[in-house]
C-alpha cells in the first residue's frame, strides 16, 4: 500500500515479489528534539546548510554530535566554510578512532564472506560483528584525524591550554545532559559522562560539571537505522513461523539478536528472501530485503562494496535464476570483473564480458 505524500491518496499495488531496498532511516538521539528548525541531521547537511548559515563571515556556533566520519567531516567543514564560526564536536566516545581497512579485516567485504558469516550462529555473527565494527562505524579516516589534531594543536600553541577559549573544540567522553528550546533558540547542556546516558526528552537534572552551548545549528551525525521494513511488514506478521516452526536456513535458534515482528521472528534465507511459515504463502512469491540484513549478511550489507553480487543473488532467487543452468544466471566474478572495468549491470554486453 502507498501513500501519495502530497496528495495523501491511498493507492493498493498488488505484486507477487516484494523487494524492500529502502536504505537507512536517520537516527536522531532522544535528547535532541526530532523536529526543530535548528536540528539537522548529517543527511541533510549538504542542502540544508546552505539555506541556514548564508553568511559567509558570520560568527555562527554550531554543535556537531557524532565522532564517525561524518561528524568529522561536517566539523571541519564548517569550519572552512565559515572562519568565524564556533564549533563543538561532542562525542561519546573519548577519542576520535582511525578506520580500519587493513587487509584482513579488509575480507568481511568480500562476496565469499556472506557465505561464511551467514551459516554462523547469530551470538557468533553478532561478535564477529562487532570485531569488524571499526570498519565502518564510529570511526573516521587517518588523513582527517591528523588534520583536525593539527588543527586542536595550532589554537592550543595559539591561544593557551584553556580550550574553553579555543573557536573550534572537540569534546570526548561527553553526554548531552539538556536540551532547552525556546522558538528557534536551541541550548545543549553538556557534561563528563559519569556512567549515566545523554538525557532523556525534557528530563535534566543541573550538575556543576555542566557546560552550555547556545547554538545557531545542531547537527546529529549519529547515524542511521535498518528497521522500517519490520513496521512496513507489521500487517503480514501472522505469515512468520512462530517460535517452534521456525526453519531457518542458518540453523539458529531466534535469540535476542534476532530481529521480530509482535514476537514472531524474520528470519532472512541466504537469497536474502524472508522465510515465512511453511504453506503460508504460495510458491513463486515472497518478500526480499536488500540492504537491512547486517545482522545475517555482514557488514558489507549497507554498503556499495558488493551491492552487484547481492542484487544478482536477489534477482536469481526472485526469478529462479539461482539454478545453475538458469539462462538469466551471471556468475558472481563475471558481475564483479565487469564492474571493476566500469560496466554497469544495465549493459546488455555483461553477458558476454
Ligand atoms: C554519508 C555516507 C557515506 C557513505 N559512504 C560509503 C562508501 O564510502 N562506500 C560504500 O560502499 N558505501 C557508502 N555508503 C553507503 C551507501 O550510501 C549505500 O550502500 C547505498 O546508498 C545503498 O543503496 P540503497 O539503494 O540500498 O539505499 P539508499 O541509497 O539509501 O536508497 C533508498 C531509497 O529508498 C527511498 N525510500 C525510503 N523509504 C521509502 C518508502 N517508505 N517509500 C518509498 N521510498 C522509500 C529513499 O528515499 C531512497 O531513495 C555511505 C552512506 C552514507 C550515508
Amino acid at each position: 500500500m502507498t501513500s501519495n505524500i502530497k496528495t495523501g491518496a491511498i493507492v493498493t499495488h498488488k505484486a507477487k515479489n516484494v523487494l524492500f531496498a529502502i536504505g537507512g532511516q536517520p537516527s536522531i538521539p532522544k535528547c535532541l528534539p526530532s523536529s526543530h528548525p535548528r536540528v539537522i541531521h548529517s543527511s541533510q547537511y549538504a542542502h540544508l546548510v546552505p539555506q541556514m548559515l548564508n553568511q559567509r563571515d558570520a560568527p555562527y556556533r554550531v554543535a556537531v554530535v557524532g565522532a564517525g566520519q561524518s561528524a568529522a567531516e561536517i566539523f571541519s567543514n564548517i569550519q572552512n566554510l565559515y572562519p568565524n564560526s564556533k564549533t563543538t564536536l561532542i562525542m561519546r566516545s573519548e577519542f576520535l578512532k582511525p578506520s580500519d581497512d587493513s587487509p584482513f579485516v579488509n575480507s568481511i567485504f568480500n562476496p565469499s564472506y556472506v557465505d561464511e558469516l551467514y551459516q554462523r550462529s547469530s551470538e557468533l555473527r553478532h561478535s564477529l560483528l562487532g570485531d569488524a565494527r571499526a570498519t565502518n562505524y564510529g570511526v573516521v579516516r587517518l588523513e582527517l584525524i591528523e588534520h583536525l589534531y593539527e588543527r586542536m594543536y595550532d589554537q592550543q600553541r595559539e591561544l593557551g591550554k584553556d580550550s574553553k577559549k579555543w573557536p573550534h573544540r572537540i569534546l570526548g567522553s561527553t553526554a548531552i545532559a539538556g536540551v532547552e528550546t525556546e522558538g528557534d533558540r536551541v541550548r545543549l547542556i553538556v557534561r563528563p559522562i559519569s556512567g549515566a546516558s545523554d538525557c532523556q526528552e525534557g528530563v535534566y537534572e543541573k550538575s556543576d560539571m555542566d557546560e552550555i552551548f547556545d547554538c545557531d545549528l545542531v547537527v546529529a551525525a549519529t547515524g542511521y537505522q535498518r528497521q522500517a521494513h519490520l513496521t512496513m511488514m507489521e500487517d503480514i506478521a501472522d505469515l512468520l513461523p512462530q517460535n517452534p516452526e521456525i526453519d531457518s536456513a542458518a540453523g539458529s535458534e531466534p535469540n535476542k539478536y534476532d530481529s521480530r515482528i509482535r514476537g514472531r521472528p524474520v528470519n532472512v534465507g541466504r537469497d536474502y528472501g524472508i522465510q515465512f511459515a511453511p504453506g503460508k504463502v504460495s510458491p513463486g512469491s515472497g518478500v526480499w530485503l536488500q540492504g537491512c540484513c547486517e545482522g545475517t549478511h555482514g557488514l558489507s550489507d549497507t554498503l556499495l562494496s558488493i551491492l552487484a553480487v547481492r542484487s544478482q543473488e536477489i534477482v536469481n532467487s526472485v526469478f529462479g535464476g539461482h539454478e545453475k543452468d538458469a539462462t538469466n544466471h551471471i556468475p558472481s566474478e563475471i558481475v564483479m570483473k565487469a564492474l571493476a572495468s566500469g560496466f554497469t549491470l544495465e549493459n546488455r554486453e555483461i553477458a558476454e564480458f
